[in-house]
């Protein structure tokens, strides 16, 4: 992760996290005019949840129909050297078919990527998120699922054939087990209704075991949504 570097910026961080921390709100109100002092390196990505988006599923329809923006990044680069703002945090699979900065069209300092196969949650992935919400102000978090995705694909195995994986893959795929046994008896493909089961689980976890996050979605700074990337299409189809 890169940090604001600057005192300066460390103490609008340090705001945000008071901002949306009950505990801290005396400390906010001592400091109010700094909340304002500093200005974002990206204007344009201090938006409310509903604006953030609709602004990230615009860019998925451009991804998809092969009109995406032409970057500057040796400008971008100059820019977020002091720091970042990014409006949307997304959880992904890691699979190398999916580019989430590709697939919603976004810059460098737009989209804050936590990966892990499965994209499910894990204390450091949890914590990664936290950090983008309370530090860096993000107002959206996307859990995002995949179609034929190998990680679930092993746990709807590990759950209907028994299936033994070597090394920590065997963690990986009993990892999805609650999710494949909640669809088991579901009418269609199992493993496409095991893939948005597990997005809509997680969505579910992020709020159940994060007080941080919660807060934020209660206090209508934070928005928490899943979807699917097609992997043929590109398009994002939201769940749940
Ligand atoms: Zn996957």
């Amino acid at each position: 992760m890169c940090d604001r570097p600057s005192h300066i910026n460390e103490r609008r961080s340090f705001l945000r996290l008071a901002a949306i921390s009950a505990g801290a709100t005396m400390l906010a109100g001592t400091l109010p005019s700094l909340a304002h002092a500093m200005p974002s390196p990206k204007p344009a990505n201090d938006l409310n949840p509903q604006q953030a988006l609709t602004r990230l599923m615009a860019g998925n329809q451009r991804y998809a129909e092969g009109v995406t923006k032409r970057h500057d990044f040796m400008s971008e680069r100059e820019l977020l050297a002091g720091g970042q703002n990014p409006f949307v945090a997304i959880l992904s699979c890691a699979d190398s078919r999916i580019a989430p900065e590709y697939a919603f069209d976004t810059a460098l300092g737009d989209l804050f990527a936590v990966r892990v196969a499965g994209n499910f949650v894990t204390d450091e992935g949890l914590a990664s998120l936290e950090y983008a919400v309370a530090v860096l102000g993000t107002p959206l978090i996307l859990v995002l699922g995949h179609d034929s995705c190998g990680a679930i694909a092993a746990g709807v195995k590990a759950v209907k054939d028994n299936a033994r994986f070597p090394g920590k893959i065997q963690g990986l795929a009993d990892t999805f087990k609650p999710s494949v046994n909640k669809v088991l008896k579901a009418p269609g493909d199992l493993l496409e209704n095991a893939i948005a089961q597990n997005v809509t689980d997680t969505v579910m976890r992020l709020k159940a075991e994060s007080s941080l996050l919660a807060d934020a979605v209660s206090a209508g700074k934070l928005q928490i949504v899943g979807g699917v990337y097609k992997l043929r299409s590109g398009n994002v189809k939201l769940i749940g």
